[in-house]
């Protein structure tokens, strides 16, 4: 019964790609743990009260890690919007990983959550990017954010996400973006944990934005990225991103599902 119900929930959060916000939150109170949804931790980045450091575990498959380009831009990017007086570090690790060919929702969650090597939540803030070979059961999908800390990449996908028609956007700058992206889900954006003042959120793509300068446009995650820009992918977050954050930050706007509260 408890398996069925398990099945039933994950064959739903399946059929919507990203955001799973409720998906995983559905999970959560079934199997008794609190890894909480994309955007429950982001008061605990953007403020410093409990976690003046924030740690961010990149664990990557070999021959799959991240450009250094992904690693300095994602560092200065955290930087400008999480209040971090000691510090953001990003720590990299090589591993196997248990699975290889196809990834689920639930997978990066199992897999993430036994190779993270600390909690969440210590002294200090960590969240976790996994990086391995292999693609999303959802093959258009380039990368997830499945709770309030935990990202795949999934690197095979950005390669295949690079187009003839579109030679000037290689694979090193769709991952640029789509790291930032997914990030910008843990932050809560779009609408994830509050609701935005700015009518910014894609009516079509719930969870995104309907700006192609901001980097969570909706496109940036998905393998025809290619083919909805013709300059420069976006690599930042927008004013009203921005100013979204800003508000959660300071309280002004309501923030529902955090696992930390000042
Ligand atoms: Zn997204």
């Amino acid at each position: 019964m408890r398996n069925k119900r398990l099945m039933g929930v994950l064959l739903s959060c399946l059929m919507v790609s990203i955001p799973m916000a409720g998906c995983a939150s559905e999970i959560e109170s079934i199997l008794g743990e609190s890894w909480g949804v994309p955007g429950g931790l982001a008061l605990a980045c953007l403020r410093d009260d409990a976690y003046r450091e924030l740690v961010i575990e990149i664990d990557h498959a070999p021959g799959y890690n991240p450009e250094s380009s992904t690693v300095s831009l994602l560092k200065e990017r955290l930087g400008q919007v999480c209040d971090k007086p000691d510090g953001i570090r990003i720590e990299l690790n090589e591993m196997n990983f248990a699975e290889t060919t196809t990834w689920t929702a639930n997978t990066v969650r199992e897999v993430a959550h036994e190779t993270m090597d600390a909690p969440p939540q210590t002294s200090v803030l960590r969240w976790h990017v996994i990086m391995p070979e292999g693609k999303y059961s959802d093959d258009s999908v380039l990368g997830v954010a499945v709770d309030a800390s935990t990202i795949a990449l999934f690197s095979d996908s950005i390669d295949d996400a690079t187009s003839i028609f579109n030679p000037r956007i290689s694979a090193e700058d769709i991952e640029n973006s789509v790291m930032v992206h997914e990030f910008g889900h843990l932050l809560g954006l779009v609408n994830l944990v509050y609701t935005s003042p700015a009518d910014h959120e894609d009516s079509e793509h719930p969870g995104h934005s309907n700006n192609e300068d901001s980097v969570m446009y909706w496109a940036v995650e998905t393998v025809t990225i290619s083919a909805w820009f013709s300059g420069d992918l976006p690599t930042v977050f927008d004013q009203d991103d921005l100013d979204d954050l800003a508000g959660m930050k300071s309280g002004e706007l309501t923030t529902t599902d955090q696992l930390w509260r000042p």
